[in-house]
């Protein structure tokens, strides 16, 4: 069993953790908080031990949640860190890491420098085999590098220009927005989405534009992607057919045009919280003309990263080499892939 210490318990957070706890290759050794807000209740509610900073235990103990230690503790209790901190905390972290001598998975919303490799299960899994310190990339560019890693593998990608409709914050946050607007984020051509897409797939040409519009659902991209060789759209529906970490949703079939739908399907088939790990890609708007594919997604910013960090957990212990197997295995434990419209579901 890798015993996985959870640092950080917001959003991300809180969703590896209980995709770790349905392993049975790992277990939650415990999560640590700064805050004795509603998440601590949630974690304990869940059976998760609690690791808080030293000083702050008679506020969390005053609240009446009761505390198993401080973060020191949960380090020696544990063989891997996820660290699912605020941006620029993780790096922070690390210092403490690296002097106890444990083994560390980042997110996106660290510099790729805080880690040794930056991390998708389908394009990289094998360079983490054992690495110390891995950073799973955010949730666009998750959602950017399965695509792309799949059509490059394929085909071969010459270059990549892509629009991405950025949710305006998450469901929780209240102090986030646009509210009435379309801001640009950031305000530059390309986007930091493109160079992080680059951290992975090195080679390739790509752009990206971001805007942040008034809704807390998913994002969206918009891409225009132009390959090395003709094909057809059987051709680019198979290959991203390859995995179930994609999901293509016909949308005169189902009725499924907007973000909302797709999550309302995801909470009437029980997903977790309306978690969709998948890329949602609209099967009818995925265009081809030559060697040109035009293709609609929508990434779930909250989930999307969370099978790829259950995967980085077994790349950085070393237990599995094949990123294959992992994936696999992560996929059927989540249930990955089961849709209405799939073969495979089993509600
Ligand atoms: P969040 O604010 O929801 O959660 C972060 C948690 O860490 C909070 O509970 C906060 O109280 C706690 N925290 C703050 N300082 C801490 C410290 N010093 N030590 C321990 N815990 C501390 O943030 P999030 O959205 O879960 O983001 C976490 C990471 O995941 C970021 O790198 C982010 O960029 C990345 N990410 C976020 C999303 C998303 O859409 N929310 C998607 C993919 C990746």
């Amino acid at each position: 069993m890798i015993r996985v210490g959870i640092v950080g318990y917001g959003t991300i957070g809180k969703r590896i953790a209980d995709a770790v706890s349905k392993q049975d290759d790992m277990e939650v050794v415990g999560v640590f908080k700064t805050r004795p807000n509603f998440e601590a209740w949630s974690a304990i509610k869940r059976g998760y031990p609690l690791y808080v900073p030293e000083d702050r235990f008679a506020d969390f103990e005053k609240n009446g949640i009761p505390v198993k230690g401080s973060l020191k503790d949960l380090l020696s209790v544990s063989d891997i860190v996820v660290d699912a901190t605020p941006n620029k905390v993780g790096k922070e972290n690390k210092k403490m890491y690296v002097e106890r001598k444990i083994k560390a998975i980042f997110q996106g919303g660290e510099k790729a420098d805080v880690a040794d490799v930056s991390f998708n299960a389908l394009a990289n899994y094998e360079e983490a085999i054992g690495k110390s310190y891995v950073r799973v990339v955010s949730c666009n560019t998750t959602g950017l590098v399965r695509v792309l890693y799949l059509l490059d593998r394929d085909y071969g990608v010459r270059s990549v220009r892509g629009t991405i409709v950025r949710r305006g914050a998450d469901p929780k946050e209240v102090k986030k927005g646009p509210l009435n607007s379309i801001v640009l984020d950031p305000p530059h051509i390309p986007s930091h989405h493109a160079e992080d897409v680059k951290t992975i797939l090195r080679h390739i040409d790509i752009v990206t534009v971001a805007v942040a519009v008034p809704t807390t659902l998913m994002h969206v991209h918009i891409l225009n992607i132009r390959l090395r060789s003709k094909v057809s759209k059987e051709d680019v529906v198979k290959s991203l057919e390859s995995t179930p970490r994609i999901l293509l949703v016909n949308s005169g079939f189902t009725g499924i045009k907007s973000t909302s739908e797709i999550i309302e399907v995801a909470r009437d088939i029980g997903r977790s919280r309306y978690d969709i790990y998948e890329n949602v890609v609209w099967e009818d708007t995925l265009a081809v003309d030559g060697d040109e594919v035009f293709i609609v997604q929508g990434v779930q910013q909250e989930a999307i990263v969370v099978p790829e960090n259950i995967d980085a957990i077994r790349a950085v212990s070393g237990v599995e080499t094949s990123g294959r197997r992992s994936m696999m295995k992560t996929d059927k434990v989540l249930r990955i892939g089961e849709w209405p419209w799939s073969k495979l579901l089993l509600v």
